[in-house]
């Protein structure tokens, strides 16, 4: 079974390698197939406000916000309050979201690299002014909006691994940041769960 470029692309900028016990619920091909599926069609116009994003330049911040208050009436009934955008330089991410000071950061150098993701960044942002974590709430919500259910960072803005786990089946290696309790290799785990077979290793830390 090969993998398309698309398909690879996307997966890639997903992070998206390894299944962990919290993430049972179907969620994960959903939203690959989501990524594909923009990766494939350059995402379609649907409004004639819509902001085209280039790969020299990044929406202003005034786009920015204009794109926010077309997507909070296109999927909020216009309630999500006013909120500052900003673009952050140093996150490593694709974009963050402090809903008490109501800020939104976007991730500059995620966004030069992925500049046709802004929308979703903004959507999934937008949505943790109202859901904190990634729960089955938020999850119903990116489903609905259409935005992807994970934070995304591009590996190549990843600091040096913390911790490096490794598969015993397969051989696959799993640099990570955070220590892994429960999480299973996505190569050799079937159904897309976590699989205790395969259950992934600490190589070293
Ligand atoms: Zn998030
Ligand atoms: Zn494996």
């Amino acid at each position: 079974m090969s993998k398309s470029k698309a398909q690879k692309k996307a997966l890639a900028a997903l992070n998206f390698d390894l299944f962990q016990l919290e993430n049972i619920t179907p969620i994960a091909p959903a939203t690959i197939d989501t990524k594909i599926r923009q990766h494939q069609q350059q995402v379609p116009v649907s409004s004639p406000k819509r902001i085209e994003v280039s790969n020299s330049r990044l929406p202003s911040i005034a786009e920015l916000q204009q794109m926010y208050n077309r997507f909070n009436w296109q999927y909020f009934g216009g309630k999500l309050p006013a909120v500052h955008i900003e673009y952050s330089s140093r996150m490593l991410c694709a974009g963050s979201c402090n809903p008490r000071e109501k800020l939104i950061r976007m991730g500059k150098k995620y966004h030069q690299i992925f500049p046709s993701d802004i929308e979703d960044t903004l959507k999934h942002e937008m949505i943790h002014l109202i859901h904190f974590n990634h729960d089955a709430n938020f999850r119903r919500e990116a489903r609905r909006v259409g935005t992807s259910v994970r934070a995304r960072s591009h590996p190549s803005l990843r600091r040096p691994p913390k911790y490096l786990y490794h598969c015993k089946s397969c051989g696959a290696e799993y640099p990570r940041q955070k220590r892994l309790r429960m999480a299973s290799c996505g190569k050799c785990s079937r159904g897309r769960k976590f699989d205790l077979q395969f259950k992934l290793r600490l190589k070293k830390s």
